[in-house]
């Protein structure tokens, strides 16, 4: 089909056109002694992407799923108890990897719709005399369900009562593109990947430890080698690897953080948040709902959007694709069918993701769901207008607005 796909998942986002060029380098000796003049740079800028100064990034070959690995292999022993809600399919299988490691879990489940309930969480901390709850998961953004949780109520919760455990948070689909402060928060292991906030390329797994989770590692039990923090920590103190680095894509990173800090992190979250609020005012005027059962749990990276009764929402995501040459997210697991995805992260503007709204309208109107043609895309215009950048130039009156 002549033209773009119209890309809309949540990830692998869409690559802007610096950093793609910017990974168009030849293959470089990662061994060579000014090969740390670049990649120092990079923890220490990746350091301000997480907000942590005390903690330490680290850079794995893999995706979002290797660096949960690394979080819990290096930091956990075998037979160590997390606490952990499972309100999706990410947090799911975030739970299911600890407990193939070894792991107790203590589950919270939740319905699928809302995100980390932190009384519950205060409740079950409270519980726990002894403190045999080693580690709390916190699913910053689950993906599935378009549902983004309060990741400093959890650890206000864990210092209500005191407890000792660690904080662990996947913010594969919200660091760079949703407020995080590993620092502020106390956050001790946090897990993204390359391919969604970051725009790049999969490839990377990016955790970033604090002191307290690099002390932890001294006696963590947790098989583990190509994940070891040890022998990254021996090498990336002086900018080397302990085996061959993913060098084409540090290159993109660099562009990325470069991209980011540029354009300023409150910025690039508040851009999310708008172009997100677009999504939410198409949503409402097509008279659906969003999987997300209430406003302080909506997503600024993902929506996953209710069909109604009857219908089949991955047959939207289809013919999307089929038709228009529209990529938009299935819905997973327990929601399958009942939901379609727009993901609305990374490297987006006003006018792109008019293309996904429109998309979509088109392809539920070709299923029979009851979506005037237009009413999402004007709702989002709407939205869009009255909240775009000011501009140097006489508009019309407020009145004929
Ligand atoms: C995408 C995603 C993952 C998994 O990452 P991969 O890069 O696919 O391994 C984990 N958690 C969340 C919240 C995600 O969105």
């Amino acid at each position: 089909m002549p033209g773009r796909n119209a890309l809309f998942i949540p990830g692998p986002t869409n690559v802007p056109d610096a950093i793609r060029r910017a990974m168009d380098v030849p293959m470089q000796d990662q061994r060579a002694p000014d090969f740390p003049d670049f990649s120092l740079g990079l923890f220490r800028d990746l350091k301000k992407i997480f907000k942590t100064e005390t903690g330490q990034v680290f850079l794995f070959p893999g995706s979002g799923t290797g660096g949960w690995e690394a979080a819990i292999t290096n930091t956990l022993s075998p037979g160590d108890k997390v606490l952990a809600a499972r309100f999706g399919q990410f947090s799911h299988l975030w739970i299911d990897l600890c407990q193939r490691h070894g792991l107790e879990v203590e589950v919270v489940d939740v319905e699928w719709g809302r995100g980390v309930p932190v009384d519950v969480f205060g409740e079950h901390l409270a519980a726990d005399k002894r403190h045999e709850i080693k580690a709390v998961l916190v699913c910053q953004n689950e993906t599935a369900t378009g549902v983004t949780s309060d990741v400093a109520g959890v650890r206000r919760a864990m210092d209500a009562t005191g407890h000792p455990a660690m904080l662990y948070v996947d913010g594969v689909s919200s660091i760079a593109s949703i407020d995080f402060r590993m620092d502020e928060w106390g956050v001790d292991l946090a897990v993204s990947g390359s391919q969604k906030g970051f725009m790049l390329p999969t490839g990377l797994a990016i955790v970033a430890a604090s002191q307290k989770a690099l002390t932890a590692y001294e006696s963590a039990k947790c098989p583990r080698c190509f994940f070891d923090f040890g022998d990254m920590m021996r090498t990336n103190k002086d900018g080397f690897f302990p085996y061959t680095p993913a060098t084409t894509l540090f290159h993109g990173l660099r562009a990325s953080i470069d991209l980011l800090l540029e354009e300023g992190l409150e910025n690039v979250f508040a851009r999310h948040h708008r172009l997100a609020e677009g999504v939410r005012r198409a949503v409402g005027a097509w008279g659906l709902k969003l999987c997300a059962k209430e406003a302080k749990w909506y997503s600024d990276t993902v929506s996953a959007i209710c069909v109604p009764e009857g219908f089949d929402g991955n047959a939207v995501v289809r013919l999307a694709y089929l038709r228009y040459n529209l990529s938009l997210g299935l819905g997973l697991s327990k929601v399958a069918g009942k939901v379609f995805r727009i993901g609305h992260l990374g490297d987006l503007n006003d006018l792109t993701l008019l293309t996904a709204i429109a998309g979509s309208e088109m392809a539920m109107r070709d299923l029979g769901i009851a979506v005037e043609l237009g009413s999402g895309v004007a709702a989002a215009q709407e939205y869009y207008r009255q909240t775009a950048r000011p501009v140097d130039m006489p508009l019309a009156s407020a009145a004929s607005m």
